[in-house]
């Protein structure tokens, strides 16, 4: 590819290097992949000024993956989900200013605070918090979110039996993208790509690669899914009765499309979905697979599919680990 070189000072032809880098974090030694570009006409190797990969945020990141560690944006999600500030949640915790912030940014949280923080995303613990500390919260917004809290905590308790039936309960390990099962957000990605209408071939694949990009760049799924190994590409391991949960709860309906010579099921969203559920990182993780995929069709999405390593390296009904989202082509 052509390119300017800050050596020679002018247009050259740049070749792209890829290297694995060692990044000693916390006496554990972890591999990056760092992108270089290499001058043909100098040898002069330079990082890309435009990228925003970050190789300590990405060392940071493997290595909260490896100790079950949270990510920062789910601290922050949590924090803005329950409406507190940073200083409200840290002083809710007892901490000083500047190191929820911190966190929230990329720093690497301590093993203590780790746990803190652990803790207090728990509804049922972050409302004890809140019921003992009374100097944190201006009163109305502390009746607020106790009642919310509250009302949170019996609604998932009730809904998590329900869906626990009915789905069984998974782990967050490899196979899910080291995240819980979150119907709730597996359900609203099915709303957002199936507005405006859907083969349930090409859904399939369009959650499949929100789930495995978002793990790609940032370490952690989306929905927490499991992806299975089947003709038509990954699909979620359940999907049928996920669907079916959503037609019965009347928030799709299904209308049987002739395409070509073969009848196709096409998933049309009744409802909008709630992108609140949602982190940033989430959001542009979603909007860039619905955008990539845009012109693609069942059969040539399924096609693209079938030419990923995570699909090549399994076998039919295999569960499809995560680890291979490093080679998504995507
Ligand atoms: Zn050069």
């Amino acid at each position: 590819m052509k390119g300017i070189c800050p050596n020679c000072e002018k247009e050259t032809e740049l070749e792209l290097i890829h290297r694995a880098e060692d990044i000693k974090v916390r006496g554990e030694t972890i591999k990056v992949e760092m992108k270089y570009y290499k001058c043909k006409n100098c040898g002069e190797e330079f990082e890309d000024p435009k990228s925003d990969d970050d190789p300590l945020d990405k060392a940071y990141r493997e290595y909260r993956r490896r100790h079950g560690m949270m990510q920062p944006e789910e601290v922050r999600d949590f924090r803005k989900r329950f409406g507190l500030t940073q200083n409200e949640m840290s002083r809710l915790l007892g901490w000083g200013g500047a190191t929820l912030s911190r966190y929230e940014n990329g720093a690497l949280q301590d093993e203590t605070h780790e746990k803190a923080l652990r803790l207090a995303m728990d509804p049922r613990n972050l409302l004890k918090l809140i019921e003992v500390t009374t100097d944190v919260l201006p009163t109305e917004k502390r009746d607020r979110l106790v009642n919310e809290l509250m009302a949170a905590e019996q609604e998932t308790c009730s809904l998590e039996r329900v869906y626990e039936e009915r789905f069984g309960k998974y782990e967050a390990n490899e196979l899910s993208g080291y995240r819980k099962l979150d119907l709730a957000k597996l359900f609203n990605a099915i709303l957002y790509f199936s507005k405006g209408g859907v083969l349930k071939t090409k859904l399939n694949k369009l959650l499949f690669y929100a789930d495995f990009k978002h793990f790609k760049d940032y370490a952690v799924s989306i929905t927490g899914a499991r992806y299975a190994h089947i003709p038509f590409g990954p699909a979620p391991d359940k999907y049928a009765l996920y669907f079916a949960t959503l037609i019965e709860n009347g928030e799709i309906r299904v209308e049987e499309n002739i395409i070509g010579d073969f009848i196709g099921e096409e998933f049309i969203s009744l409802k909008e979905p709630d992108f609140s559920l949602f982190s940033d990182s989430e959001l542009k993780i979603l909007a860039t697979v619905k955008e990539y995929f845009k012109e693609f069709n069942a059969k040539r999405i399924t096609d693209f599919s079938h030419d990923e390593e995570a699909y090549k390296k399994t076998k039919h009904g295999d569960i499809i680990s995560y680890e291979h989202a490093s080679d998504l082509k995507l």
